[in-house]
């Protein structure tokens, strides 16, 4: 085989293999959104919880799931089916947080980092 060849076959398997990686991610994204859907449809679970029961682990783990929670929601809708979101709550003085997905860092009211986080549940609209 001369060097012309060798090139032109790393040229074409190259792009193929960092499409294959990017194929496999995306299926263990699909996975773990469809097993996050699973549990929500069983009990009512927060990021944190979710992450652990997934094993995430680390820094990002519970904005991954809040990424997750997001994309879930939109699918939901045509389903018939619906997020609910008890929102997060101020440990110290109490202060309930808009019904969002997302975990507050810090109260308004009293300025604590004592918060219980939001929790969700899957339920037919
Ligand atoms: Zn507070």
């Amino acid at each position: 085989m001369c060097f012309k060849n060798l090139f032109s076959l790393l040229d074409y398997h190259v792009p193929t293999l960092s499409f294959i990686s990017h194929l496999f991610d995306n299926l263990a994204m699909m996975t773990r959104r469809q097993r996050i859907i699973k549990l929500l449809e069983e009990r009512d679970y927060s990021p944190g919880e979710l992450a652990v029961a997934l094993e995430l682990r680390g820094r990002g783990a519970k904005k991954v799931i809040l990424e997750d929670l997001k994309a879930i929601q939109k699918t939901l809708k045509r389903e018939g089916k619906v997020l609910l979101i008890k929102p997060a709550e101020c440990r110290k003085c109490g202060f309930i947080f808009r019904p969002e997905i997302n975990i507050p860092s810090r109260c308004p009211k009293c300025k604590s980092e004592w918060i219980e986080e939001p929790r969700f549940k899957i339920a037919p609209k």
